[in-house]
């Protein structure tokens, strides 16, 4: 919700923005022009049954001049042209077939995650196509887009609310069974038996402090029982233990079996599991192949991996 808000609010601080700046009113209009809102269409499909392909063809994306505009101060307003943001993505393009893992790479800003933003339809492309199962997603509906894409951020979210309130987010009116298993998967079940209160534990700031290893598990497990057909996952950098990073590791092999995902990724585990890896620099694919090829062919991916992934334990 906060997120439709947003362009509303950043348009109203635009249009106090510019007429601090007395400019003309010619002025105010070429800033109110902005991109047209995403919208649904009247004869909007479903994502078809089945194991989900997602497709990136050519996609070209700027972001709305609103949202750049919100960050302007107000110097900046008398460079703003009215048109959208510079472009970040000049071009991607890649396939994964349903069930595969695709990881992307690279540097701070180089798109990644406005790359994953374009998947559950946060924003649309400029040009070119973002397609699930070989539907263009402008001709998806909203409901069904968001029943098939599950995005899992570095955060969480976790509420302050118990274990299992947590859980059932995920899926309501998820069985006892299932709450088990998916905490068995995400080797929390151990943990979560421990606790006097089991799955009716209170988490968050002032219930149960739950390690950042825990905390991880906790959202692996809620992403098993979610039962979204591709998964958007952004990895969380947090610094965890050998013992912990094996086991977030070991959970998030098993959330992802059989789904599609495409994965922000910041663990070497994660890249070696990968279908593909995308390595993406200022808003391209420059290197593009399976860990051991891009290993081998000793360009940008190899230079990432000695700098970014190296230095973790090797295990899982
Ligand atoms: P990181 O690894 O730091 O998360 P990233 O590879 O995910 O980086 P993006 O966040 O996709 O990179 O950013 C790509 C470019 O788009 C950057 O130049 C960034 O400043 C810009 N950008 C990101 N979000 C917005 C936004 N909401 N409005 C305007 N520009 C944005």
């Amino acid at each position: 919700l906060t997120r439709l808000y947003t362009p509303l609010t950043a348009l109203a601080n635009v249009r106090v923005d510019v007429m601090t700046a007395l400019v003309s009113f010619e002025r105010v209009f070429e800033v109110l022009d902005l991109k047209p809102m995403i919208t649904e269409k009247p004869d909007a499909r479903a994502v078809p049954d089945g194991g989900v392909s997602v497709e990136f063809s050519d996609v070209r994306f700027s972001y709305p001049a609103a949202e750049k505009f919100s960050l302007a101060s107000l110097e900046d307003v008398s460079t703003l042209d009215g048109r959208g943001g510079d472009e970040v993505l000049h071009g991607i393009s890649f396939r994964a077939e349903p069930g595969q893992m695709v990881a992307l790479v690279g540097s701070s800003g180089a798109g990644k995650s406005t790359i994953a933003s374009l998947l559950p339809r946060l924003y649309d492309a400029d040009s070119g196509a973002v397609r699930l199962s070989d539907v263009d997603v402008r001709d998806l509906s909203f409901e069904s887009i968001r029943s098939a894409v599950g995005v899992v951020t570095q955060d969480g979210h976790l509420f302050h609310d118990t274990i299992r309130a947590n859980l059932e987010y995920a899926r309501p009116g998820a069985g006892e069974d299932e709450i088990w298993d998916a905490l068995e998967r995400s080797r929390l079940a151990e943990l979560v038996r421990s606790l006097p209160d089991g799955l009716d534990t209170l988490v968050g700031e002032r219930g149960y402090r739950l390690s950042g290893g825990e905390r991880q598990r906790l959202t692996i497990a809620r992403l098993l029982l979610a039962q979204s057909r591709v998964i958007v996952l952004d990895e969380a950098t947090a610094h965890l233990d050998s013992e912990s990073e094996a086991a977030v590791g070991e959970a998030l092999t098993h959330a992802l079996a059989g789904r599609t995902a495409l994965v922000i990724a910041h663990r070497l585990s994660t890249v070696r599991a990968a279908d593909q890896i995308l390595v993406i620099e200022a808003g391209r694919v420059v290197e593009h192949g399976t860990h051991e090829e891009l290993l081998a062919a000793g360009g940008r991916y190899a230079e990432l991996y000695h700098t970014q992934f190296a230095e973790e334990p090797a295990a899982a």
